[in-house]
């Protein structure tokens, strides 16, 4: 079966082929040669994958999947969320929204934290929803050189190490995106 994944991101498109294996065959955007920005104007990770799906599903008709993710802060009331990408405003590097979420949890005892990821799938003109997640803390300071994003700050629950100091396979194994992964294709292949 062919699938498009509604992404540019050749990282996650990789670990999601070789989660699928070879009776799924998985298209990028790149495939598709659609090289435009897709718009997310939703307040809810729900309402921005579904919005990607449904962009590439409307244009070309395929069956299609499509992520989104935040990291979801218990003191700040689940900031930065929806808004990870940009927290602190219009195309900042990770090392700005790390700052920032630092500085607001400046003597703040509460560090519990998770990442949450939805996929949303329209297969067959049917839509579904698959979410993973991972509990964890923020550290008081960046630690560790791999990863993107929040991975220097983000320790995950029964972890010495932060994200940023993990291999990639372990961290796709207990990540966000790797649990709703799992999801997907447990779905997938039951069809
Ligand atoms: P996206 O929906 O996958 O593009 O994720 C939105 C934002 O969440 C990214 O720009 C990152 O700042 C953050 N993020 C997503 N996944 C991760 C991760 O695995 N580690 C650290 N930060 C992440």
């Amino acid at each position: 079966m062919e699938l498009v994944f509604a992404t540019n991101n050749q990282h996650k498109l990789k670990e999601i082929k070789e989660a699928l294996g070879s009776e799924f065959q998985v298209k990028s955007l790149a495939d598709l040669n659609y090289h435009q920005e897709i718009p997310e104007t939703h307040d809810t990770l729900n309402g921005n994958a579904m919005e990607k799906a449904e962009h590439i599903h409307d244009r070309f008709g395929v069956n299609c999947f499509a992520d989104d993710t935040g990291l979801e802060i218990e003191a700040l009331n689940g900031e930065p969320g929806v808004y990870s990408a940009r927290y602190a405003g219009e195309n900042p590097t990770f090392d700005d929204n790390m700052n920032k979420v630092l500085d607001k949890l400046s003597g703040v005892e509460n560090r519990k934290a998770k990442f949450r990821t939805v996929i949303a799938l329209i297969l067959d003109n049917q839509k579904y929803y698959f979410e993973g997640q991972v509990l964890g803390e923020i550290l008081k300071a960046k630690q560790g050189n791999d990863g993107f994003g929040y991975d220097p700050i983000f320790k995950p629950e029964g972890f010495n190490e932060c994200f940023a100091e993990m291999s990639l396979t372990l961290k796709n194994d207990i990540s966000h995106r790797g649990n709703a992964v799992k999801k997907l294709v447990a779905f997938l292949k039951t069809i």
